[in-house]
Parts: C-alpha cells; sequence; structure tokens
C-alpha cells in the first residue's frame, strides 16, 4: 500500500514538475522549475534568496558551481538578471532554459559545460521584478495591450532608474583627480530605493562579481556603459552622446562577443533600429541616469553590460524556442568572457590574503581591488600592461604582463610592508591617474533628486 501511495506521489511530482517547456512562467512556476534544476543537480546547484518584492515574492537566485555556495579562490563569480522590467520578459524564460540547460548537460559531461561549471561560480536571477511580471502577465493574458503595463515594481518605480546616481561623482573625478572605483554609497541610500534594488545592492555587495548581464527586451543591441552621458540634461532636454568608460574597448568586444554569437543581433537592422555590429554604447543611444550597469562599474567590481533581447517585449509563446536557439550559445560564450585578462593573489610576506587590495593597470583609469580572499580579477583584452598592486601600509608592486587571447593569466603579488616611518605612500606609479589618492572613501554625497524616467518618448524604453 505505502509502495502504491510512494509510485502515485512521484508520479504526481513528475507531473508538477515537467521539463521546462518553451512557456512562459508564473511566480509559482518559476520557484518549482528552480527547484526542479536544483533537485535534478543538487551538487552543482544551490538556489537563495536576496530579498523580497515590495509585494513579499522572493528574488530567487540560482547558482551553479562545483562547490554551490562557497567562493573558491581564483574562481570568478558571474551574474545574470533577468526581467528586471516586469513586462520584459524574455530574458526570464531564457535564464530559466539556461539553467536547464547548464543542469543537463553537465548531467551528460558535455566537457565546455563541465569545464564552466567547474571554473566559474554562476548566478542566475530570472526576475528581479516578479510583481511587475504578474501585472504585465495578466494584462497580456487580457489581451491589453500597454508598451508599459507591469514595467515598474509594484510602487510605480522602474528599477532601471533607481540605482544611486554615481556617474556625476566619476565625471568629477575623471577630471579633476580622485577615486575611480568603488564609489560610495550615500549614508541615506537605502532610504531613496525600492526594496527590489536594496536587495540587489546588497547581494552585488557581498558576492565579488566579475561580470554581469542584465536582460531586457523592446529592442535587440547589446548595450555597455556609460548609460548616462556627460551632460545628461541640457536646458531640460537629455543629451545623448557616446560616454565611453576607461575600459571602452574591452565593453565593446563584451558586448559583440554576445551579439555575434547571438542568431541575428550582429546584423543591425532589428525592430526598425540599427545598431552597427548589434551593439551600442548607452549614452550614444540615449542616456538614462541611475541605472543598475553603471552603478556596478561605479561601485562595484563587476563589469555588466544591458542587453536588449527582442522586438517585443513579452514574445508570443511560439516564439520563444526560436529565441531560445537565438540566444543560447551567446548566453553561454558570455559567461566564458569571464576567462580573460589577468587574475591572482594578493598576500602579504607572511602569506597572509590581503582583501581590498587595489590593482591598477597603466593607461587605463578604473581599478579593480581584491576580494575577501585575497584574489582579484581584472578582465584585459589581449596586449602588454602595465599592473600595480597597492594596499595600506605596504609598499606597491609593480610588474609588466603580457595578457592572450585565451586563458587569464595568473599574476600574484606579494607586498612587502612599508618601511618608512611616515603615513604610506599614496601615489601609484604608472596609474595614468592625474594626483589621485588610493580609494579612501570620499564624502558621502547629498540625496540627488529624483528625476523622471522616460527616455524615447516615441517609442518607449526598452
Ligand atoms: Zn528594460
Amino acid at each position: 500500500m505505502s509502495d502504491l501511495v510512494s509510485v502515485f506521489l512521484h508520479l504526481l511530482l513528475f507531473k508538477l514538475v515537467a521539463p521546462v517547456t518553451f512557456r512562459h512562467h508564473h511566480y509559482d512556476d518559476l520557484v518549482r522549475m528552480l527547484y526542479k534544476v536544483h533537485n535534478e543537480c543538487p551538487h552543482i546547484t544551490r538556489v537563495y534568496s536576496i530579498g523580497r518584492s515590495v509585494k513579499g515574492r522572493h528574488l530567487y537566485v540560482l547558482e551553479f558551481s562545483d562547490y554551490p555556495g562557497i567562493h573558491e579562490p581564483l574562481e570568478p563569480e558571474v551574474k545574470y538578471v533577468g526581467n528586471m522590467h516586469g513586462n520584459e520578459v524574455l530574458g526570464r524564460e531564457l535564464l530559466l532554459q539556461l539553467s536547464e540547460f547548464l543542469c543537463e548537460e553537465f548531467r551528460n559531461r558535455n566537457q565546455r559545460i563541465v569545464r564552466l561549471v567547474e571554473d566559474t561560480r554562476i548566478h542566475i536571477m530570472p526576475s528581479m521584478n516578479p510583481d511587475g511580471y504578474e501585472v504585465a502577465a495578466a494584462a497580456q493574458e487580457r489581451d491589453i495591450s500597454g508598451y508599459l503595463v507591469g514595467r515598474n515594481n509594484a510602487n510605480g518605480v522602474d528599477l532601471n532608474r533607481n540605482f544611486p546616481d554615481l556617474n556625476t561623482y566619476i565625471y568629477y573625478n575623471e577630471k579633476n583627480g580622485g577615486p575611480n572605483h568603488h564609489l560610495p554609497l550615500p549614508d541615506n541610500w537605502k532610504s531613496q530605493v525600492e526594496p527590489e534594488t536594496q536587495a540587489v545592492i546588497q547581494w552585488i555587495r557581498s558576492f565579488n562579481f566579475v561580470l554581469s548581464a542584465n536582460l531586457h527586451g523592446g529592442a535587440v543591441v547589446a548595450n555597455y556603459p556609460y548609460d548616462k552621458s556627460l551632460e545628461h540634461r541640457v536646458r531640460g532636454f537629455r543629451r545623448t552622446a557616446n560616454t565611453p568608460t576607461p575600459d571602452d574597448k574591452l565593453f565593446q568586444k563584451l558586448a559583440k562577443v554576445y551579439s555575434y554569437a547571438h542568431g541575428w543581433m550582429h546584423q543591425g537592422w532589428n525592430c526598425g533600429d540599427y545598431f552597427p555590429d548589434g551593439i551600442t554604447n548607452g549614452a550614444s543611444w540615449y542616456s538614462l541616469s541611475k541605472g543598475m550597469q553603471d552603478f556596478n562599474y561605479l561601485h562595484t567590481n563587476c563589469f555588466e553590460i544591458t542587453l536588449e533581447l527582442s522586438c517585443d517585449k513579452f514574445p508570443l509563446q511560439e516564439e520563444l524556442q526560436r529565441e531560445w536557439l537565438g540566444n543560447r550559445e551567446a548566453l553561454i560564450q558570455f559567461l566564458e568572457q569571464v576567462h580573460q585578462g589577468i587574475k591572482g593573489m594578493v598576500r602579504d610576506e607572511n602569506y597572509n590574503n590581503l582583501a581590498d587590495a587595489v590593482i591598477s593597470v597603466g593607461g587605463i583609469n578604473h581599478d579593480v581591488t581584491s576580494g575577501a580572499h585575497g584574489d582579484y580579477f581584472r578582465l584585459l583584452l589581449p596586449g602588454t600592461y602595465t599592473v600595480t598592486a597597492t594596499a595600506p601600509g605596504f609598499d606597491p608592486e609593480t610588474v609588466s604582463v603580457t595578457v592572450g587571447p585565451a586563458e587569464p593569466k595568473l599574476v600574484n603579488f606579494q607586498l612587502k610592508r612599508s618601511t618608512s616611518q611616515a603615513a604610506p605612500k599614496r601615489r601609484i606609479p604608472n596609474s595614468g591617474h592625474r594626483g589621485r589618492v588610493l580609494p579612501k572613501k570620499v564624502q558621502p554625497r547629498a540625496a540627488r533628486k529624483k528625476e523622471p524616467m522616460m527616455k524615447q518618448p516615441q517609442r518607449g524604453p526598452a
């Protein structure tokens, strides 16, 4: 009897957690799918929540790693975030497909996927705005059209205009000297952002992410920072202008890796727009303030791009399989991009790991730091670089490094305690920064005024 019950329960369970098919997933369904993948691949996955939405829905993340839940030194962390705009739903479905694909291919011993999972810690958040999604999905089911229905969170706020504005400070510092990375948050930042944004900020501060993509819809293009132009507003109008980061060439390459591995993004003509190579600098398309990708670059070690993946923000179910096939290779190749440039350990003479050591690359005015375990990751294009590691109380160490096109180069630093009695020198050789000081936190800034969020009124934002 109990055997029969058990068989029945198994059948029922199997029915409830059918394979990810090409259909849209409501919140409960999405949660079931994440746990289904976890149950199928328990040794290489972990499901965790980074917090809750306004309506109390969890912001779930599925992690892939050979040691889930653990940061292994020298193994980079990478993330995908989908559905930040609740009505832009393709990313959400693609990330569910990707999750199942990684699990299945790992189980099939697909060597490329095994290597990826063993060498990388991958965090996948299919929905950053589960409340907005439910509004958009309900409207879709009732055939109520509306370009922006469900875009915002339950408080009516556009989450991609809700991050603290650090661009104003970096543009000032680029001109006048000052920190070029890890710009601090205002003291009262938590009171200025939505629960979803707060959860994401705490998340990206607690992992040493190296690479990321934020999946949107409404266009087909890979968009890289900065999103905010130097003169964001001139006499009340948004100023559109190419606004490169110090890592512009690298960001272009990251964006191109996606667009060229994508079925049609690289062709340039999509949704009535033309983007050469299927990529664009954010601010040269339209300037937006308080976006997530600029924040990642300016506040953390993470290099994030924004992927616009479909003309139709809520594609028909029948489109999903074609979209998955068009994006699958690109989603994998982009993750593999985290394995380039240089990485290594920063230690003292007694082999103690040094966290928050600063890694500067000559000619690139954007430093990164070592993580809590003393390991650092610096994405770089192939070339020869002068790299300097510094930490308070230690003498800087500078090396010359040649980076090839494939594997990241291992460059370890062993810093000697500064022998001078005086306070440690704050000069960084070859850093190309004019008189900049080490990243002592700059003064907290006053709250910025909130601003309206629309950019391209004729089409609506993507
Ligand atoms: Zn969007």
